[in-house]
């Protein structure tokens, strides 16, 4: 030991669950049966970190995963992640080199986009494989269902690219109404069966919602993002199974200082909050830098000892307050404080937070920030 600090040392942590991964993605797999799951582990595995989830789910068997761009898939690559990665956000020509060199499965739309990896593919002497993406009703990135044949008949002429994929997303699959969703499915359907053909191999459309809720929108594969880390996609679905998820991550800090404050007191920038009597009010390493949303000020809760704590007065960018008065005599310098995860019988969820902030579970998460090293447990 040379004393030197390392991210591991970190007070405020993201643990990472990687039983809970091997149950969810189980939990996911049954449902699809023999389909192939490609899991999503975009923007760092929805801040569960992409490298410590792409290695254990490698070892479960799992070999082609979703990432948004061709920097994260580099990153994945970096860390030894050799298997099929797919980037699902439309990209320009200037990423075609990079795309190509390594060995990225891109999504395409734009007939630039497809010249310009054929190009790249052909001077490094290679093939280049491509997800052709249709927007049956995303209304994003995708070509329209009319333009389909006249895009695969521009694909087949570069022999450099290989039609691997046929895919279309969901903007609705998570509300309880599922009747956009079965238009898109049917419209997909057609497509598919006028692109026969072609020759192209997995047609995939199903996120997480439909996974779970719309057994026709399985075809060969799925790509399941927010289910995998154990977090429902909405709170409409109507699946059973999300109820035996198990939320993958759980995000704690300790107390670095303890302190005994009088009634009337301003506490922390701009004094929005005053203890209304003589209180205890704990310290604790965790800010809007980390991830902590300033909006959650004087409205969360963060669990200490097993009892719910408020935190009171504005979240600085690394330190907030909590009132653990209901602990005195009872509570430690060091001692643990859960900001999302369990202790005891008390839990609480990324989508508590969300739920405060007007957001969704997948903002919460992956908006941790990368200053909170992830700790790989249960493996
Ligand atoms: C993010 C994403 C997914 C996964 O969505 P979840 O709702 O997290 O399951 C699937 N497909 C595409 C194209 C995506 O961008």
């Amino acid at each position: 030991m040379n004393g030197a600090a390392s991210s591991a040392d970190r007070l405020t942590r993201a643990f990472i669950h990687l039983d809970r991964l091997t149950h969810n993605v189980r939990l996911l797999q049954n449902a699809v049966g023999h389909r192939s799951l490609w899991p999503v582990i975009k923007a760092d595995a929805y801040g569960h970190g992409a490298e410590i989830v792409a290695h254990h789910l490698l070892r479960l068997g799992y070999n082609t995963f979703g990432v948004a761009d061709v920097e994260e898939a580099v990153a994945l690559r970096q860390a030894g992640i050799d298997t099929t990665i797919i980037t699902l956000s439309a990209t320009l020509p200037e990423h075609s080199e990079a795309l190509v060199a390594c060995g990225c499965e891109p999504v395409v739309c734009t007939e630039e986009m497809v010249e310009a990896l054929a190009r790249a593919a052909e001077r490094a002497g290679r093939r280049v494989a491509v997800h052709v993406k249709v927007d049956t009703g995303m209304g994003r990135v995708g070509i329209r269902p009319d333009d389909v044949l006249a895009f695969l008949d521009r694909c087949r002429a570069y022999p450099a690219l290989r039609l691997r994929g046929l895919m279309s997303h969901f903007p609705r699959a998570d509300e309880a109404d599922k009747t956009f969703s079965r238009e898109q499915i049917g419209c997909f359907r057609r497509i598919v069966e006028v692109t026969a053909r072609y020759g192209i191999e997995v047609r995939h459309m199903a996120n997480s919602a439909a996974l779970l809720d719309l057994p026709d929108s399985h075809f060969d594969a799925v790509r399941p993002g927010i289910a995998l880390y154990g977090l429902p996609p909405s709170a409409a679905i109507a699946n059973p199974r999300l109820q035996a998820l198990k939320p993958v991550l759980e995000w704690k800090t300790r107390i670095t200082f303890l302190k005994e404050v009088p009634a009337g007191v301003g506490l922390s920038y701009g004094h929005a909050f005053h203890t209304a009597r003589s209180s205890l009010i704990a310290t604790v390493p965790v800010g809007y830098a980390d991830g902590l949303h300033r909006n959650l000020s004087n409205r969360c809760d963060l669990l200490v000892r097993g009892l719910r704590c408020p935190q009171v007065g504005r979240i600085t960018m690394d330190m907030s307050l909590l009132d653990v008065t209901a602990l005195r005599g009872r509570v430690r310098l060091g001692d643990e404080v859960v900001i999302i995860g369990r202790q005891d019988d008390e839990e609480i969820t990324a989508d508590d937070l969300a739920e405060k902030l007007g957001t969704i579970n997948y903002e919460v998460v992956s908006a941790i920030s990368h200053r909170v090293p992830r700790i790989a447990v249960g493996g």
